[in-house]
């Protein structure tokens, strides 16, 4: 309702405080009406001068009568209602003016305010765009990554598993299924699933590895184990994963990756078998023998127990391999092998350590007799025929034993310690065993010593010969001599070809004292047959290595063509053993020593295999009867009769006999007897120096004649 005296709100007039804390909005609503507000103002003056105009001259003409004060008091009164229609119009277009500028700063703050929140509005808008940008960027990341991730597991064929520690409840991949055959239906895995399908070997020790990393609760975890597939053998694999815990410690959930590493393992396992064991025989090879050894030490040291080694050589395994090739030698090998298995209990160690050379580590040794009774077991057994290539063959083996911690604390002393107790028993015949003691070192080590000085004694001329006159027992003349050789050592004195020539054998140097005995031997008889002596053979005994030599017939025929004796005074002496070894090779090269006019002599018959079916196979002119033979040989005994029976068998076949070691007249003369066409020994003459054999020779021209005045025949 319009009230026309409400004077102030006409005006708006207001206290200037009021009108700055006045609201905008009533404003609008009350005063911010242009045409109501022009209305009531001109309203209002249209009123007040009317009244003015009406009422004020009445009000002058009344009040005065004189009209010059009438025109004066009108004047007045026009110029006071200039100045209050002046001063009213003042306030109201002030007011008004006020009210205008109040809404337009208003208007001004809220338009610079809306400026704010438009910029505001604007910024979020740009925030809320990058966080859009960066979402959708991760997103894609995030995608990227999966299909990265996806690509390399399938590239790396590795599953992928995920357990529920808190509910046992096991996710693992299809790949992971696939690497263990089973399809996605098959396998539904719990933790105790997962245990009955690992390997038992690996059970206890894959559990284990789990269990402490989830009770350690930190890094990650790894394990390998065999766990059984839908089919076939079990599967290696390799398992990696990460776990989280609560805050008790508790794990709550595990997951990662499972390798398939079986075909890794199998490579792992050949080359692991290449290094460590024999492939001959299958047997651990020297570096597995050490290995074990050295447990087995710390084992007995731990428990206070003594633990041994057992070092086997066969004997005369190298002639297996020269006869029958390396082929059989390699059969022979797994067969004994096969045979020394049989001594390996649990906790024991069997090794090839070498060529013929085996290694047992016996554990939890109670004492010294029972390794005496398994050493004597494993070479009883060794003791039986062995067949091989169609033939029956004997091998036997020396045995050394060192027993921790008596004979060594570590493998280096035990094995040279047990080494040097099998070097004793070679050297005491071999097939045998010994239980190593201090003093073996020392005899080992003369033995050495002994191999240096042999090299030494070629150098220094130590080898003399002497020569053992051969007597055609019939008509008592020497015919022939043997060359016999003897080490002038400058210490030790005169040593005998048995003390140093299985060693001479044995270092090889054996080839350099043949070479030299040879040639010395033929230098010697070409002399004696230009003095005249003129139906004097030479013989000459050849070792199994020096016959064994490729260039042995050529070395013969440059010695011949070297010293100019002919090939027809000289004697080549081979023992039935040598000739054995390889009978094809030994009929080709005497066949060659025979086609050069070179005599042959089978050596010590009897003592060996004594067969009398290779006696016609072998290209030979001489049998040399052993003195074992002679020694019984005018006594009624089996030797009496078998040297007759050979007498005549040899002389059936076109053969000469020599008998070896005649020391007495009456065997002398029942050699002679019994038609034994040829002789030696110290009933004749012992082996001489060349000086003396040459004395000799021109004494007994006619015939021998003994010293005690035995007649020539
Ligand atoms: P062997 O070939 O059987 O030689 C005969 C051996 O019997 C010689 O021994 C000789 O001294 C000995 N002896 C001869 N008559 C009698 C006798 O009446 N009574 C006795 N008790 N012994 C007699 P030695 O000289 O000690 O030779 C031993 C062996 O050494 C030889 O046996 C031979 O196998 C080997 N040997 C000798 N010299 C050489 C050589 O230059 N080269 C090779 N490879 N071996 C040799
Ligand atoms: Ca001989
Ligand atoms: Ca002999």
């Amino acid at each position: 309702m319009f009230k026309i005296f409400d004077f102030k709100k006409m005006f708006g007039i207001r206290h200037e405080k009021n009108l700055e804390t006045y609201d905008l909005l009533s404003l609008r609503y009350t005063s911010v009406d242009p045409i109501k507000t022009a209305f009531r103002i001109s309203m209002f003056y249209i009123l007040i001068g009317s009244l003015w105009i009406l009422l004020s001259d009445k009000a002058i003409e009344i009040l005065v009568d004189d009209m010059k004060r009438v025109h004066m008091l009108q004047n007045y009164k026009g110029w006071i209602y200039i100045l209050v229609t002046g001063g009213l119009l003042f306030l109201v277009i002030r007011n008004s003016l006020v009210k205008i500028q109040l809404v337009s700063n208003k208007l001004y703050r809220s338009y610079e305010e809306l400026n704010l929140a438009y910029e505001e509005l604007m910024d979020t808008k740009e925030n809320l765009k990058n966080q859009f940008r960066e979402i959708k960027s991760s997103k894609e990341a995030l995608a990227e990554s999966e299909t990265r991730y996806e690509l390399v597991v399938k590239g790396a064929n590795d599953g992928i598993w995920d357990w529920d520690v808190k509910n046992d409840k096991m996710h693992i991949s299809s790949q992971g299924r696939n690497i263990l055959g089973y399809r996605d239906s098959e396998l539904q895995l719990s933790i105790e699933i997962w245990k009955s399908l690992l390997h038992p070997e690996d059970k206890n020790d894959a559990i284990k590895t789990l269990d402490d990393y989830l009770n350690k609760q930190i890094g990650s975890y790894i394990n390998i184990y065999r766990l059984k597939p839908s089919s076939e053998d079990y599967k290696w694999i390799l398992s990696k994963g990460q776990a989280i815990w609560d805050k008790s410690g508790n794990p709550i959930r595990m997951a990662g990756s499972h390798t398939d590493i079986t075909e890794q393992k199998r490579n792992e396992e050949k080359v692991l078998k290449l290094a460590y064991y024999d492939l001959i025989t299958e047997l651990p090879n020297r570096a597995m023998f050490e290995k074990q050894l050295y447990t087995q030490i710390l084992k007995a040291k731990h428990f206070n127990e003594q633990c041994a080694l057992l070092y086997f050589d066969l004997d005369d395994f190298k002639n297996v391999n020269d006869t029958l090739g390396h082929s059989y030698g390699d059969i022979l090998l797994k067969m004994v092998s096969k045979e020394f298995r049989k001594y390996k209990k649990t906790g024991y160690t069997l090794a090839r350590l070498g060529g013929d050379e085996f290694g047992l580590i016996v554990s939890e040794v109670k004492n010294i007799d029972q390794l005496h009774s398994l050493a004597r077991m494993i070479l009883d057994s060794l003791g039986k025929p062995w067949i091989l290539n169609d033939e029956e063959f004997y091998i036997s083996a020396s045995i050394g034993i060192a027993v921790f911690p008596h004979h060594g604390e570590n493998f280096e002393t035990l094995l040279r310690n047990a080494d040097t107790a099998m070097y004793c028993a070679k050297e005491a015949g071999k097939k045998g065993y010994k239980i190593y003691k201090e003093e073996m070192y020392t005899q080992k080590m003369e033995f050495i010593n002994m191999k240096k000085s042999l090299r030494h004694g070629i150098k220094n001329k130590e080898f003399i010969l002497n020569y053992q006159p051969i007597i055609d027992l019939k008509s008592g003349r020497i015919v022939g001599s043997e060359a016999l050789i003897r080490w002038n050592h400058p210490e030790k004195g005169l040593i005998s070809p048995i003390d140093f020539i299985h060693l001479a054998e044995k270092t090889g140097i054996i080839k350099k004292i043949g070479k030299l005995t040879l040639e010395t031997a033929c230098k010697q008889n070409k002399i004696w047959l230009e003095r005249g002596h003129t139906s004097i053979k030479i013989s000459i005994n050849m070792s199994a290595l020096e016959f064994k030599q490729r260039d042995l017939v050529k070395n013969i025929k440059e010695i011949l063509q070297k010293t100019g004796l002919d090939s027809r005074y000289l004697v080549i002496e081979i023992t039935e053993n040598i000739a054995l070894e390889n009978l094809d090779h030994t009929i080709h090269v005497l066949n060659e020593l025979k086609k050069m006019n070179i005599k042959i002599a089978l050596d010590d018959f009897g003592t060996g295999y004594s067969s009398l079916n290779y006696l016609k196979k072998l290209p030979i002119d001489y049998l040399k009867l052993d003195k074992s033979f002679i020694d019984n040989v005018t006594i009624k005994s089996k030797d009496q009769v078998i040297t007759k029976a050979l007498i005549k068998l040899a002389h059936d076949i076109g053969l000469q006999v020599v008998a070896e070691g005649i020391e007495t007249e009456q065997q002398y003369h029942y050699l002679k007897k019994i038609n034994c066409d040829l002789g030696q020994g110290y009933f004749f003459d012992k082996p001489l120096s060349c000086g003396e054999f040459e004395e000799i020779l021109t004494c007994h021209q006619g015939g021998f004649t003994h010293a005690d005045g035995m007649p020539k025949s």
